[in-house]
């Protein structure tokens, strides 16, 4: 059990709403920890629907001038957005650290991710230009203009606190929307600050509203009349309900939910290099990342020349607080105490189901931060298709290791898995990857790279219950996904100006 404090001051936790921060009260809180430390640092007011009322009028309101600013206006917002964010850089990165546990480099890392999608929203301009025919039919032009939606709503998840809330806003205001943020109230804190950040951009009044919260937010945005677009990350079962939800209410949704990502090692796959990645893929933010490697099926003697190395890689992963300055430790905690049980349990049962326990992170302790939400790396061997902890998503530092007589075998068994975010494969031959890459069933493939995450400028491709939509995040599909596009054909009745030019 741990034991939770208070921190001495909390952080406040404000609205952004119609260009003021207001302070929410008289509503429920919810706790936001230091999962480094088991300590609450802040409060989340829980808005209620009056609250979204007034962030979705606000939002409505400043959509016809925002609309109209040429975009290479509203890219100039995004270029000084850029800058001082990048000035910001470290404070972002130790919020993130200090409200979600990741180590400053994984912080780093996605933040950067993050900086990527603002750079992407710059080049705006030529994103959003359209196509023309001239002559489509004797005399008649056609064109085609990429016009914004009007209020766009984003709602993310715990585990990227600065990097999933960018892969929206960016673009949706850059394509002429107005925004409505509803970041996760496990991590509000990050949020409030890139927000701030791009008010001091010159952000117009109303432009992007933010409000804390949880269910009840999410209801009234999936509901609200005036909302034109929905932008979701998080589990499975929650971006189906926000997808079937808003969908019923005439939005366009993109959901993305979680995972089981699979990573196929062939037995003729580079030991150290393997090793190196998967011990990455599969513990890097302590597996809370809906790429992380959450499977590795070793083909033949792959297991018995990367399991050896992989448990020592394992066992010396160094975990603790992530909040200090100096000596980072490699791995930090998970979210919640109630998230790192749900993982001990999840083990549990893979070991009473018949699996092998063969680097068992459970027990670890941490005397200088006694009460973070700490766990080791952990490998579980021997791991079948059928067992709860073959099929649920884990999100914690948990390697399960399946073994498959060959290729044929591994792909099939990658392919039950009812999410298809992602998959990778370890090899040395061009046959295997390629068999591989045609025939998985996922959408982010990766050959000898273990997490396939798509950067800015592709589309975060998520297959089966990882997505709920058409158009995905990120990329040509964004901008897609935050337009709508109009055809215009047009014919003028110039008597005489073709004799004109004949002159
Ligand atoms: P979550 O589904 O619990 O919460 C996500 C958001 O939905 C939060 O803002 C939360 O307030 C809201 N929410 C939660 N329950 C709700 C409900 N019943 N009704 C309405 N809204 C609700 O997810 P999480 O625990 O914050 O994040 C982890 C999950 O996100 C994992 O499953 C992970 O795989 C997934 N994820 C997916 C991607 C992707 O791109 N596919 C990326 C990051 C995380």
């Amino acid at each position: 059990m741990s034991h939770v404090t208070r921190h001495s001051s909390l952080s406040p936790c404000p609205a952004f709403i119609d260009g003021e921060w207001r302070e929410i009260s008289g509503v429920e809180k919810t706790p936001v920890y230091n999962p480094s430390r088991g300590e609450i640092i802040a409060e989340v007011p829980a808005c209620t629907k009056e609250h979204v009322d007034q962030a979705v009028e606000s939002a409505a309101a400043a959509f016809p001038k925002w609309r109209d600013t040429p975009p290479v206006e509203r890219a100039r917002l995004f270029f000084r957005y850029r800058q001082i964010v990048e000035d910001n850089f470290d404070k972002i990165c130790e919020t993130v650290s200090r409200e979600h546990g990741k180590t400053l480099a994984e912080s780093r890392g996605s933040t950067y991710r993050g900086i990527e999608n603002i750079e992407y929203a710059c080049s705006v301009p030529t994103l959003l230009m359209g196509d023309t025919l001239e002559n489509l039919a004797r005399g008649v032009d056609c064109e085609t203009i990429l016009q914004p939606l009007g209020v766009c709503v984003g709602i993310t998840p715990f585990n990227f606190p600065a990097m999933v809330p960018m892969w929206m806003f960016p673009l949706a205001l850059a394509c002429g929307n107005t925004f409505v943020l509803k970041p996760s109230e496990k991590v509000p804190l990050t949020a409030l600050l890139i927000i701030e950040l791009l008010e001091k951009a010159g952000l117009p009044k109303g432009v992007l509203n933010l409000v804390p919260g949880g269910r009840e937010c999410v209801d009234a945005l999936l509901t609200h009349p005036k909302v034109k677009a929905l932008s979701f990350v998080g589990s499975s079962p929650v971006a189906k309900h926000v997808y079937e939800t808003g969908t019923r209410h005439g939005k366009r949704v993109q959901a993305n939910g979680g995972a089981k990502n699979y990573i196929v090692v062939m037995p003729d796959a580079d030991v150290k290099r393997t090793v190196d990645a998967l011990s990455t893929a599969a513990f890097g933010c302590a597996g809370e990342r809906c790429m992380a490697g959450s499977t590795a099926i070793a083909v033949g003697k792959a297991a018995e020349r990367v399991l050896p190395a992989l448990i020592e890689a394992a066992r010396a992963i160094k975990v603790g607080p992530t909040d200090v300055a100096t000596a980072q430790p490699d791995m930090g905690p998970v979210i919640t105490a109630q998230h790192r049980d749900r993982v001990f349990s999840l083990v549990e049962s893979g070991s009473k189901e018949g699996a092998k326990i063969i680097a068992d992170g459970r027990g670890v302790k941490i005397s200088d931060a006694p009460n973070g939400f700490f766990m080791g790396a952990t490998i579980v061997d021997q791991v079948q298709d059928e067992m709860t902890i073959a099929r649920e998503e884990v999100f914690g530092p948990v390697l399960n290791v399946m073994r498959m007589d060959d290729l044929d075998h591994a792909i099939e068994a990658a392919n039950k898995s009812a999410y298809g975010n992602g998959a990778a494969i370890f090899t040395n031959s061009g046959k295997a990857a390629r068999e591989f890459k045609n025939r998985v069933k996922a959408g982010m493939v990766g050959i000898n790279i273990g997490v396939p995450a798509t950067m800015a400028m592709f589309p975060f491709t998520g297959w089966d219950e990882s997505f709920y939509g058409d158009l995905h995040i990120q990329g040509k599909e964004g901008v897609q996904f935050y337009t709508q596009q109009k055809v215009v054909s047009t014919r003028w009745f110039a008597e005489g100006v073709g004799d004109v030019w004949k002159k």
